[in-house]
């Protein structure tokens, strides 16, 4: 039997990031010590009064559907979020739930792109971008950047990147996958050129809680109101909470965008889950108390990583700024990104991600969502793999 697939399903690449966390995770099953520097998700356990506040909606029966785009309860409580962490004023009807972060980046580029338009995305990239900008048969244009400036574009390799076709800026500060964060200044020039030249831009902000070095997080939308109005606001619960099983995402937009979602939503998932919005709302509106002692755990496993690896011939990493990602430059060791990590894997049993999945073949993806005694025993290995290499 031929099965006919679409062509917008047969465009898409899997995703490598999965295909090595699965290889890791069979060969752990076949009893194998392998070290997961793959992790896209936190590894600390979602705090006690979120779960209880799901456990208690599900034995009161909050088991059914709910309005399309959330709760009105979890809707106010993430409008007071903006407010509060970001001066942003949104009305509950400017914000949609979703199922994850990821659901509502392709919410947005399906509700305001179509073939034809242009979609500029700076690489290295988190991978799903451009596959969904594929998805509504709109183009990627992607904006090389390198380590030589922090993995971030300037407003002028920006403006030098939009034509009359050009619909959406894709902006993820904190990034996944390199850990850099825009400074306030950086993060205006941006979102000025966006505005001058009517581009609008998806600002994914899941990382913003995730800075290190007293440094800040800056929402473009925040500037002036034509910033606002140009603004797409991309946020979930998945990475400051630890909930990234619970599926619960949401945006920020203007009116027309955010009704044209509704309906989008509204005709493909409906509601998120109605007991999982239950726990974020306590996530929103009860105690913040966690986050400090995550930080504080991820900034020393950051520090450790990066100065281990800085310490490896041929091998150079930027700090990071934000995220629990490292990106370190392997291109002096002369193989691919996915040669580097297969073999890595093969022979020194660490999972790493290639940096071509991210559109950056001279790096790799490290993850240090992961304890301490795992980063020291990964960073052993991945230090004699490239001795061994040169
Ligand atoms: C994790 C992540 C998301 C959202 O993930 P969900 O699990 O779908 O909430 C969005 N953007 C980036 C860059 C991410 O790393």
């Amino acid at each position: 039997m031929h099965y006919k697939i679409s062509s917008r399903a047969s465009c898409l690449s899997p995703s490598l990031t999965l295909a090595i966390d699965s290889k890791a995770k069979q060969m752990k099953a076949e009893g194998l010590d392998v070290v997961g520097f793959g992790a896209g998700e936190p590894d600390f356990d979602t705090p006690r009064h979120i779960k209880d506040a799901a456990i208690q909606a599900i034995n009161e029966g909050f088991t059914k559907y709910t309005p399309s785009s959330g709760i009105p309860e979890l809707r106010q409580a993430i409008a007071n979020k903006f407010q509060r962490d970001n001066s942003l004023a949104y009305k509950p009807s400017q914000i949609i739930v979703s199922c994850g972060g990821k659901h509502s980046c392709y919410n947005v580029i399906l509700a305001t792109c179509e073939e034809g338009d242009e979609v500029i995305i700076p690489a290295p990239y988190w991978l799903s971008y451009p596959e969904m900008v594929k998805l509504a048969n709109a183009k990627p244009v992607i904006l090389q950047t390198s380590d030589q400036t922090e993995f971030k574009v300037s407003a002028d390799q920006l403006r030098a990147a939009i034509t009359p076709r050009t619909r959406l800026f894709i902006l993820n500060s904190p990034s996944n996958p390199t850990g850099s964060l825009y400074t306030r200044e950086e993060i205006k020039a941006l979102g000025d050129v966006c505005v001058e030249k009517g581009v609008l831009i998806m600002s994914d902000e899941i990382y913003e809680k995730l800075v290190y070095d007293g440094a800040e997080h800056t929402s473009v939308a925040a500037f002036s109101q034509a910033h606002y109005d140009h603004t797409i606001v991309v946020h979930g619960m998945a990475k400051a909470y630890s909930m990234t099983g619970w599926r619960l995402g949401f945006l920020a937009a203007p009116d027309p965008i955010a009704k044209a979602i509704d309906a989008i939503q509204s005709h493909s998932t409906s509601n998120p889950t109605s007991f999982a919005q239950k726990g974020g709302v306590a996530a929103l509106n009860g105690p913040q108390d966690h986050l400090p002692a995550w930080l504080a755990e991820y900034a020393k496993r950051r520090s450790y990583a990066h100065q281990r690896l800085n310490s490896i011939p041929g091998i150079s990493c930027v700090n990071a700024k934000g995220a629990f990602y490292l990106f370190p430059n392997i291109s002096k060791l002369g193989l691919t990104s996915t040669d580097f990590c297969a073999r890595l894997l093969d022979q020194e049993k660490v999972a790493a991600v290639p940096g071509i999945a991210f559109g950056a073949d001279d790096y790799l993806r490290i993850s240090y969502a992961t304890s301490m005694a795992n980063i020291e025993k990964g960073l052993d290995r991945i230090d004699r793999f490239a001795r061994g290499l040169a």
